[in-house]
């Protein structure tokens, strides 16, 4: 392994640059981050080594350069959601219907080769890899736990194309702090996040952070359902008139505009796609 993260100046760096430590290097593959140490050779040039035992087999494939970037919520990034890139998406369950899950949608691979991990919910537990194969014809839809640290793609392997990477496109899917994240409340299940506007007379769900200051306005005939690790849902109606006041709350709530809409929405929802566990 070429690179490693030194825990002194914490970033990446190469075994050249390296120094004798049993304790500074830890793998710098984020679902590994084993301790790794320096090993010199008179054959082979200098690299990094798990110690017996540890490692995962996309350790070796690590590059600084693959690793992407969380960046911070960004709404306008948000309206650039297309149906085949990464986002969320919501499922009402239950024989009542009063909880949901929240999950992340993965779009179709078009390479077996390599691998992602993907950020699922809090802490070390919440790191996942994927084999591209194992989404290679249909896309993927995996369980997500709300939480403060930003969910998405937080690495891929060489063997992932260029192509495929753009549509892991993080920024658009960091969950809002203060803000509701709203879904199209049409269909039956797996709900798709609103990608850039609201429409009056529509049905949508919201959610929000039980902490973040949300009060839903009356006029939005608000049907709150079952709390979800912290974090509230429910399902409004914004009334089939316009209204400016109400256009304003509803931005201060979403970052959304509210428009009229010109024709008869139908939200499409991918015949092709597939639940893994
Ligand atoms: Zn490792």
């Amino acid at each position: 392994m070429n690179w490693a993260y030194d825990r002194v100046e914490r970033r990446d760096v190469s075994a050249d640059e390296a120094v004798a430590s049993k304790q500074r290097y830890r793998c710098p593959n984020r679902i590994c981050q084993g301790r790794v140490f320096l090993s010199r050779g008179d054959y082979r040039r200098a690299h990094f080594k798990h110690y017996p035992g540890e490692g995962k087999p996309s350790c070796e494939d690590y590059h600084p350069g693959l690793y992407i970037p969380q960046s911070a919520p960004n709404f306008h990034e948000d309206e650039r959601i297309q149906a085949d890139r990464v986002g969320f998406e919501l499922d009402i369950v239950g024989k009542r219907r009063l909880d949901w899950n929240l999950k992340l949608r993965i779009p179709r691979s078009d390479t077996e080769h390599g691998s992602i991990v993907m950020r699922l919910g809090p802490g070390p537990d919440g790191l996942r890899e994927l084999q591209l194969r194992a989404i290679r014809n249909a896309a993927g839809a995996f369980d997500v736990i709300p939480c403060d640290e930003p969910i998405g793609i937080v690495q891929c392997t060489p063997g992932v194309p260029a192509s495929y990477r753009e549509k892991l496109n993080p920024g658009s899917i960091t969950l809002p702090q203060s803000t509701c994240k709203a879904f199209h409340a049409t269909g039956i299940s797996r709900l798709r996040a609103v990608g850039s506007k609201l429409y009056w007379g529509v049905s949508y769900y919201f959610i929000w952070k039980t902490s973040a200051p949300v009060s839903l306005p009356a006029f939005l005939n608000p049907e709150e359902i079952n709390q979800n690790h912290g974090w509230r849902c429910a399902r409004i109606t914004l009334p089939n008139t316009v209204d400016d006041a109400l256009a304003e709350q509803v931005r201060d709530l979403t970052r959304l505009e509210t428009t009229r809409s010109k024709a008869i929405l139908s939200i499409v929802v991918p015949t092709g796609s597939k639940e893994i566990d």
